[in-house]
């Protein structure tokens, strides 16, 4: 069959997943490719946009195998094969990182961080510091082995010949090609930027959270592998934040600042003035939870004076600096009501005042004799009853990722719906599903979850195209 360009390995989607799956192939010696639909110079995807915070399930990429495995584990969702070929690629995937000549540094708590001496500018959007000086020491180590590049080419459709995938269609300044490979990774990342696919698998009204990420990640991986027969596996789940509904307008993006604090000091309650989660599952399984529901726009978040000052200071150095809400809400109109009494701020809020007063009552008794028997919706961890003065803020849920995607195996070979693996496709980063999700969020760390898969199928399309390693 003609082709207008041809290579061993394909890579589909210029992020951090797609760069560590290209290097590591080229490291092997096999011809690589790497496409993206933007235009850009570092393609148009999440990695750009990130802070840099580099964390497996929580602890050090460097922490036992067993350990990491055992915590991705908890939530249920994961699938065990997958999550233990992360687990044992973890550790030694910080010296990849630093071989090809991306900095890291140790941050609090036993995190790491991606090209720490950058910084986030906060203004309109923000700089792209951490992000594009990650994708610019990748590509240019790529670009150093020999590989090759080609911005503004949209992958349209997976090529099948003789039962494998054999490239795609793509389209690049109007035009349409073929490009055939021996293999085929999607990085496309997942599918927050695509409002029908948040709908159908998120939440009826999941379109009316904000997009905390970027516009690229429509989901063009999911799409053309699920129409080859892939199994696409925790689509229900993203990574995300509580922003606030009002501050700054809708289409001006603005992924600050993260509510996290007041959202475990606090309460969160719906337009009638009533609990309906459980705020210590944590910001994350919150904001999840809010998007299911029928009525994404209309919870409002209250908390004291105690949690308000405890907000004014977000991420401590050597975390790269992002708006706290204390007092950025107060500056950029985020409508944040502060009342004397819970009457009062019931008004002002526009929710049922009677009930607000008894939701308080209930929180507050539990919060004093430490447990919440008997209450209606439960809490968990710690709390302390809330005392006036009081405040309101109107928040929606910032989808930042999804968490679901294509189900790879622990060579990241996506699955059929039958489990076996589709010869000649890989998928690596936020486009795979299988490791993160559940209950209490269930974040295994998007920067980690995409540098260890797009390694993992690195190594294993490298095989695969030479023939070496047979699929399965
Ligand atoms: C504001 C923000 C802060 C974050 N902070 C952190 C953090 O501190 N720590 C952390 O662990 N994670 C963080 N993340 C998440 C992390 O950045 C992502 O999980 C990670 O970068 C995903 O990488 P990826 O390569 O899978 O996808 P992306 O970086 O999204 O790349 C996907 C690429 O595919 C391209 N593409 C899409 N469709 C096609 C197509 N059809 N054809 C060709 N190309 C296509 C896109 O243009 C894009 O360049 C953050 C995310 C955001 C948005």
């Amino acid at each position: 069959m003609m082709s207008d360009l041809s290579c061993s390995v394909l890579v589909i989607g210029a992020g951090i997943a797609g760069w560590t799956a290209a290097l590591r192939a080229i490291e092997h010696g096999v011809d690589v490719l790497v496409v993206d639909k933007s235009p850009g110079e570092f393609g148009g995807g999440n990695t750009l946009m990130t802070s840099g915070s580099l964390r497996a399930a929580g602890k050090n990429l460097k922490s036992a195998p067993q350990a990491l495995y055992r915590e991705v584990m908890k939530e249920g969702v994961a699938y065990p094969e997958l999550a233990r070929a992360w687990a044992d690629h973890c550790p030694a995937s910080v010296d990849r990182l630093r071989g090809w000549g991306v900095e890291l540094a140790d941050g609090p708590a036993g995190g790491l961080l991606l090209e720490p001496r950058t910084s986030i500018s906060l203004s309109p959007v923000y700089k792209r510091d951490v992000g594009a000086n990650i994708l610019r020491k990748l590509k240019a180590s790529f670009t150093k082995r020999g590989g090759r590049y080609a911005g503004n080419t949209e992958a349209l459709r997976l090529l099948i010949r003789e039962g494998c995938v054999s490239g795609v269609v793509a389209q690049s300044n109007r035009k349409s090609l073929d490009i055939q490979s021996k293999a085929t990774v999607l990085t496309t990342g997942g599918f927050s930027a695509n409002k029908v696919m948040v709908v159908k698998y998120i939440g009826r009204h999941a379109h009316e959270c904000k997009l905390r990420g970027s516009p690229n990640d429509t989901g063009d991986g999911l799409r053309m592998a699920m129409e080859i027969g892939a199994k696409a596996v925790n689509l229900s789940y993203f990574y995300g934040h509580l922003l606030s509904l009002k501050a700054l307008s809708d289409d001006r993006f603005w992924p600050y600042p993260r509510l996290d604090s007041l959202v475990n000091e606090g309460i969160l309650v719906d337009r009638l003035g009533n609990r309906f989660v459980d705020e210590g599952r944590g910001d994350v399984a919150v904001a999840n939870e809010l998007a299911k529901s029928d009525d994404v726009k209309g919870a409002c978040l209250i908390f004291d004076e105690e949690a308000w000052q405890g907000a004014r200071s977000d991420a401590p150095f050597p975390y790269p600096k992002t708006p706290s809400a204390n007092p950025w809400l107060m500056e950029n109109d985020g409508c944040l009501y502060k009342r004397k009494t819970a009457k009062e701020l019931a008004r002002a809020i526009d929710v049922d005042g009677a009930n607000l007063l008894r939701t308080l009552d209930s929180f507050n008794k539990a919060s004093e004799r430490r447990s919440f028997e008997g209450v209606l919706v439960p809490r968990k961890g710690k709390t302390r009853p809330l005392r006036s003065p009081l405040y309101g803020l109107k928040v929606v849920p910032g989808i930042t990722f999804t968490m679901g995607g294509v189900l790879i195996n622990g060579k990241a070979e996506v699955l059929s719906q039958e489990e076996q693996p589709i010869k000649g496709l890989y998928a690596a980063g936020d486009a795979i599903g299988g490791l993160m999700g559940g209950y209490h969020g269930g974040y295994t760390g998007g920067l980690c979850q995409a540098i260890v898969t797009g390694i993992i199928a690195g190594e294993n399309t490298a095989s695969f195209a030479t023939g070496s390693v047979r699929a399965g």
